[in-house]
């Protein structure tokens, strides 16, 4: 029973860094937020200690009344949350609950279709040193090159030309909605499985502030800690229909026990995102997102060679193209990094740099929304990054990390947490 301090004081000292590195810097990772407490609670739990392979009522072990309980009640938040037939709570991650979509959709060697890595797809759709490009003949689609926007003409020639046995839907990058129901009608046209991944943007749709993919998709797969704001996990959605094939496809297909600690964090998530204050907070995350790419859009930035690709955001993102710019993708995450920002550099459709430097920028609004970022401080933020994009190697980052200092001094994360 020796405290952590005590027992591993080198690991104790990374915990306490990382939450101070929290507090003072702005978290712009488009694909992070930041857990409520409780969440943190149950993933430090007793229930870390509990073998449940199986599923609730059918385990391989003994004792899992109480975790039963919990993977019930995450299930069933799930479905009720996003409206759907069916649910598995079990993927350890994003990446593991689509490796189960795929083995319950296709057999190794069939085609998938899905949006280009180097486009704003994801690793798991398709790239080639991933499973799904290792275990499945992979066509792609891209963006269009004047709009940057997926064009379903083009899809639908691609999935016309291939005829794949899975097509997918979703992205990592991309700032706009997709067309489910039009993806739904290719899909049946040429004989496929929709699946859609809503990892990005599933706490949008959850709070009714983006489509639903539920309707239109045979599966629906996501991560919990991206707008949703849980903890780092997954989970899939599916018709009736195709239930039993997703859940064997998780266990025994993928996992063993699954992570009990974490799934009743997945349920504390699903019952918070239930809520009128969660559907606020994601309404500051587009809000937030919008201005920044509106003021990342102004005379003064496109005159140093930046903009913003498709002209604004419907979601939570905003993606910066450098490609006319002094900075590249590594320099100009160098720089916000220095200020204090935290974002991550992305490729842009089309970019002449390699996929480690990069000419762009993802830089999302969840994890400032959840730290209670309004209107206000999301002005301070946009301007904070379009003078340091705008002034480049020359901007003066003392001034610009002191003015991100007053934002997160304003806004306490975490106060008092015990680690
Ligand atoms: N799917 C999409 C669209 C993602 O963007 C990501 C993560 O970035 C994942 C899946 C994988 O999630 P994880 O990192 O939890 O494996």
């Amino acid at each position: 029973n020796q405290p952590l301090s005590e027992l591993d004081p080198e690991i104790a000292a990374v915990l306490d860094g990382e939450l101070l590195r929290q507090q003072e810097t702005l978290e712009m990772i488009a694909s992070e937020n930041f857990v409520p407490r409780a969440v943190l609670q149950a993933q430090g739990s007793v229930l870390t200690n509990k073998y449940a392979e199986g599923y609730p009522g059918k385990r391989y072990y003994g004792g899992c009344e109480q975790v039963d309980i919990a993977e019930d009640l995450a299930r069933n938040r799930a479905k009720a949350l996003f409206g759907a037939a069916h649910a598995n709570v079990q993927p350890h991650s994003g990446a593991q609950a689509n490796a189960a979509v795929l083995h319950a959709l296709a057999n190794a060697g069939d085609t998938i279709l899905g949006l280009e890595l180097a486009h704003g797809g994801h690793l798991t759709h398709g790239m080639k040193l991933n499973f799904s490009g290792k275990l499945y003949e992979v066509a792609a689609y891209g963006v269009d090159p004047d709009t940057y926007l997926v064009d379903m003409d083009v899809v639908r020639a691609k999935a016309l030309e291939s005829r794949p046995r899975v097509i997918i839907a979703g992205w990592s990058a991309y700032p706009r909605q997709l067309d489910f129901a039009a993806f739904a009608d290719i899909a049946r046209e040429v004989g496929a499985a929709l699946w859609v991944d809503m990892a990005h943007f599933s706490g949008l749709v959850a709070a009714g502030l983006h489509p639903s993919p539920v309707p239109h998709a045979d599966v629906v797969s996501s991560t919990v800690h991206k707008t949703l704001g849980g903890p780092r996990a997954g989970f899939i959605l599916s018709t009736e229909e195709l239930a039993k094939k997703i859940d064997s496809a998780v266990f025994p297909g993928q996992q063993g026990g699954p992570l009990m600690h974490v799934i009743a964090a997945k349920a504390i998530a699903f019952k918070v995102a239930a809520t009128d204050g969660f559907r606020e907070r994601q309404q500051r995350t587009l809000d937030g997102a919008r201005l920044l790419a509106e003021r990342l859009s102004r005379p003064d930035v496109a005159a140093a060679g930046v903009s913003v690709l498709t002209g604004g955001t419907d979601v939570h993102l905003a993606l910066v193209d450098l490609r006319n710019s002094a900075l590249d993708g590594q320099q100009a995450e160098d720089l916000l990094h220095t200020a204090g920002i935290t974002v991550n550099r992305n490729a842009v459709p089309f970019d002449p740099r390699p996929p480690r430097v990069t000419s762009g920028l993802r830089i999302g609004t969840p994890a400032l929304a959840t730290r209670g970022f309004g209107e206000k401080e999301f002005e301070e933020v946009a301007d904070i990054i379009a003078t340091a994009l705008v002034d480049g190697t020359s901007a003066d980052v003392e001034a610009l990390r002191a003015r991100v200092r007053k934002l997160t001094d304003g806004f306490p994360l975490y106060p008092g947490l015990q680690q």
